[in-house]
């Protein structure tokens, strides 16, 4: 699905496509959004509406607002 070829452990430059804050996303495991637990949910989420990563305010923005929702859904 996705084009890249970026070669995976080497930290590429990006700009959030939310805030347009630039940021490195460091295309590894040890990234800093690996630290981050995404829901299935908001990974379709993202995956729907930006391409790539998202800046580490913005990401734990929607994470927390996540969490409220599904916090508010009994069950
Ligand atoms: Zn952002």
């Amino acid at each position: 699905m996705s084009e890249e070829s970026t070669p995976s452990g080497i930290p590429v430059e990006r700009t959030c496509p939310i805030c347009g804050a630039a940021f490195t996303c460091m295309n590894s495991p040890s990234c800093w959004c690996a630290s981050r637990t995404l829901t299935d949910r908001l990974r379709r989420h993202l995956a729907e509406h930006y391409t790539g990563c998202l800046c580490p305010e913005c990401l734990d923005r929607l994470i927390r607002e996540e969490a409220k929702e599904t916090q508010m859904k009994p069950g």
